[in-house]
């Protein structure tokens, strides 16, 4: 029988060598998110198939093309999350956050999945950090949901990132647009793609963010709806651009950003980078006033973005962002025979009871492999167990940078002086690094 070692299609396993990464940008997007007053919620990997259908839309190719749906044993239909956004509300509506204190203001770590054609930054499986934050019309929302996406990317040391605005109107500006928008492009059908042609009747907003070329040509011609805003949207627009002058938050007007998915009313935005490619849009976002009422909750507005992990690492590498440091092994205690290896283990053993990482050989290997192992994990100090160090409860602490030497005791203090003596040499580390420049 053949093996099966190769993982599904447009998936990736995140290795313990990498791990890190994931969670330094884990932790910053969560922590900058509780500046601004974002709570964590975690929801179901897979929903009702149903509420994609009503959220997303059921003319966007992430429903039409991309959701990984299946019939249950029980013969329900289910989808596999291909967004955060309408679980979050159905949590959020099912567990009376909305008639709590306003604004909910949530945000989420999940992964995606979309069936989509697997290349850099275009995944099936995918992670994403997101934020909702619902109850409010004004554009201070708005602004805020920006801003603390603004301070993600800045806070993972990400440069060269634009961030393009856009409005694309209201359910009472939308259907005029739509028609002005139609009525352009029938008279240029035949320079549309098949697909187009189709969304010309089912969603022919969905063609502004067609990526073939003809479509995109005939695109820069057509009317706006940036030129067509109810006074309500225009208004909010304007605000909207107020508060980011006022923030000092830059952006560019782009007419043509309208997003995937469905649900997006008034501001859409996206952060772009072109450090990495075609699949430069780091974070997606804008407001949906009509989903929550739409899946079945109270006529309340949201505004939100989404993040794709795997995107912010490739641009982090990308542009050096600086990552911490893996958490290094503080000490490798060797030791030769048995009664010394249970010796190792023990004060092991109590050192990670003291919160200190400490390592000692499972494997019974000779004492110049164990060195060579913990020269390999990068282990801070040494030290070897043997029948002597046994019999004087005494051994030799060896700096592995340094190749400094000290005894230590083997005693009831043996964990606080190690720690002693592991902070000492931190603080000289710290001490000794050239200062950095603002
Ligand atoms: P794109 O135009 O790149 O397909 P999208 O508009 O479909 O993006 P959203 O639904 O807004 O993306 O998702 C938010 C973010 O999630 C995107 O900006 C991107 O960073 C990331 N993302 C979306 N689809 C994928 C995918 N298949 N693989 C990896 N990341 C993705
Ligand atoms: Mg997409």
């Amino acid at each position: 029988m053949k093996p099966i070692t190769e993982a599904p299609k447009g998936t990736k396993d995140i290795m313990p060598k990498d791990i890190y990464k994931w969670q330094h940008v884990e932790r910053k997007a969560l922590s900058v998110a509780a500046l601004y007053g974002f709570k964590e919620i975690r929801v179901p990997t897979f929903e009702h198939t149903e509420l994609f259908l009503r959220g997303v839309g059921d003319t966007t190719d992430v429903v039409q093309k991309e959701m990984y749906t299946f019939k249950d044993k029980g013969d329900r239909s289910i989808t596999l999350r291909p967004e955060g956004t309408s679980g979050v509300m159905r949590a959020a509506i099912e567990n009376n956050l909305l008639s709590e204190k306003l604004p909910a203001k949530l945000c989420y770590n999940i992964s995606c999945f979309r069936y989509e054609k697997p290349q850099a930054g275009r995944l099936r499986e995918f992670h994403q950090f997101g934020i909702e934050e619902l109850g409010s019309p004004s554009p201070a929302s708005d602004a805020e949901v920006i801003s603390l996406a603004k301070n993600v990317l800045d806070n993972l040391g990400i440069k060269g990132v634009t961030l393009f605005i856009n409005s694309i109107g209201c359910k009472n500006c939308r259907p005029r647009y739509q028609q002005l928008l139609k009525a352009y492009l029938n008279e240029h059908e035949d320079s549309l793609c098949p697909i187009c042609r189709q969304r010309l009747e089912t969603n022919p907003l969905r063609i502004i963010d067609c990526k073939e070329k003809s479509c995109s040509k005939l695109i820069e011609q057509a009317p706006k709806m940036i030129d067509h805003l109810c006074p309500v949207c225009s208004d909010h627009f304007k605000e909207l651009r107020e508060r980011l002058d006022k923030m000092g938050i830059d952006y560019s007007l782009d007419p043509d950003i309208v997003r995937g998915l469905d649900y997006y009313t008034k501001t859409v935005f996206e952060f772009v980078t072109d450090c990495i490619g075609a699949q430069g849009t780091v974070c997606g976002g804008g407001r949906y006033d009509g989903l929550i009422e739409e899946i079945g909750g109270p006529k309340l507005p949201g505004v939100g973005f989404a993040m794709g992990i795997e995107r912010l690492l490739m641009v982090m590498e990308a542009c050096k962002a600086p990552f911490p440091h893996e958490e290094k092994c503080s000490l490798f205690i060797a030791s030769m025979g048995k009664e010394a290896s249970i010796e190792a283990s023990s004060l092991v053993d109590r050192l990670r009871k003291e919160g200190i990482c400490a390592e000692s050989d499972n494997m019974e290997r000779s004492l110049k492999a164990q060195m060579r192992f913990a020269d390999k994990e990068g282990c801070l100090f040494t030290m070897v167990l043997g029948d002597s160090e046994l019999a004087d409860k005494r051994a030799v602490l060896k700096d592995m940078q340094t190749k400094e030497t000290r005894e230590i005791e083997l005693d009831d203090y043996f964990c606080l002086k190690f720690g002693r003596i592991l902070i000492e040499k931190q603080l000289k580390e710290t001490l000794d690094a050239p200062l950095e420049k603002e």
